[in-house]
């Protein structure tokens, strides 16, 4: 393609348009640039009513963040559409997308916020309460249950973390410790020092009335609680990437492998860059929010050198 050549018909196309999409977009758009966001509309705190630890935003619903989001972004001339994206491709100066629709759209940049997936511990009676009374993350949730009866469902050596820190919003607090094997004695009189409780046989069943809960089963027998945290594992969606064969690195704590990225979010492609939980999986709103802004300002700063390029080009021309 030289200078006279047609662009791509946007000049940043973002996948995903949640907290961390939005807010590239928000600043890409403001940036005077042809946005499009593409989404298929489940962000991962969706099973939740509301949001908390989200400055300007305390006990706004996950779904009205996303609706103001988008107002805020088309004041801008950003468009969404509906969708999920299936592959990319590269393209002379661009990026090709295609939908499962099996419509494509050229960019000269991609964004990449999709998110994950929490892939839970395969417990009855726990998906159907995820993001009500089977909870991620205390800083999230914790508030709203503190001093209640507490359990953490370990199933990863993170979860030690995790019983202690939940013991900061309650003093009633149980780790069901079967996902960690047995404890040492030292870890073990660590837990016990501030009065957690240890079950170490495996959890059966959760159970209560609707979308409450109020206890688990386990071969030791029931423990009543009002809450209890559990960590899934967190799954990148990414895999529409694979043409592009972007390198990844492995996050600590087992979390897995994820796209590699630099802090402005750039990837191994100088034209893609990805933000948010897909590849930061422990980042809430308000990290992902900040991370879109400064990879909307990143992105737009490559168009603009790129701008300058084609116009030094086609001066030569
Ligand atoms: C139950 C629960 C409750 C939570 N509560 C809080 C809270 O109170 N406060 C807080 O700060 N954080 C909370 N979080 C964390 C919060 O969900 C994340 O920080 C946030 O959603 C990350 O935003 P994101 O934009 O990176 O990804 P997401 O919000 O997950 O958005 C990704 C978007 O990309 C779309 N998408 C995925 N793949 C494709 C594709 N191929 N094509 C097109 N679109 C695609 C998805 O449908 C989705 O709309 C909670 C998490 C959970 C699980």
């Amino acid at each position: 393609m030289n200078s006279q050549e047609a662009q791509p018909e946007w000049d940043a196309i973002v996948v995903g348009g949640s907290a961390a999409g939005l807010s590239a977009a928000l600043m890409l758009g403001r940036a005077r640039r042809r946005v499009l966001v593409i989404d298929a509309g489940s962000p991962r705190n969706r099973f939740a009513e509301h949001m908390h630890g989200a400055l300007g935003n305390e006990g706004t619903s996950p779904a009205e963040l996303v609706q103001r989001g988008r107002a805020e972004a088309a004041e801008y001339g950003v468009e969404v559409a509906s969708g999920t994206v299936l592959e990319v491709a590269e393209r002379p100066r661009g990026i090709r997308v295609k939908l499962e629709d099996g419509s494509t759209y050229e960019a000269r940049s991609l964004i990449v916020a999709t998110g994950i997936t929490d892939v839970l511990p395969e417990i009855p009676g726990l998906a159907e309460r995820w993001g009500v009374s089977v909870l991620h993350c205390p800083y999230c949730h914790g508030w709203e249950v503190a001093d209640r009866r507490l359990g953490v469902l370990a199933t990863a050596p993170a979860s030690l973390h995790q019983a202690q820190m939940v013991r900061q919003w309650s003093e009633n607090v149980t780790l069901f410790s079967a996902g960690l094997g047995t404890l040492d004695p030292e870890t073990t009189a660590r837990l016990r020092s501030r009065g957690i409780e240890i079950v170490g046989s495996e959890v059966t069943e959760i159970f209560g009335e609707g979308t409450d809960i109020s206890g688990v089963r386990t071969a030791e027998g029931d423990v009543e609680l009002d809450a209890i945290f559990t960590a899934g594992t967190p799954r990148p969606h990414d895999g529409f990437l694979a043409g592009l064969d972007l390198e990844r690195d492995e996050l600590p704590f087992g979390m897995g492998s994820f796209l590699k990225v630099d802090p402005t979010g750039k990837t191994s492609h100088p034209r893609v860059w990805a933000i948010g939980n897909v590849v930061n999986p422990m980042a809430n709103v308000p990290m992902v929010i900040g991370a879109g802004a400064f990879t909307g300002g990143a992105a737009n700063g490559f168009l603009v050198e790129e701008d300058f390029d084609l116009a030094v080009e086609a001066d030569r021309d």
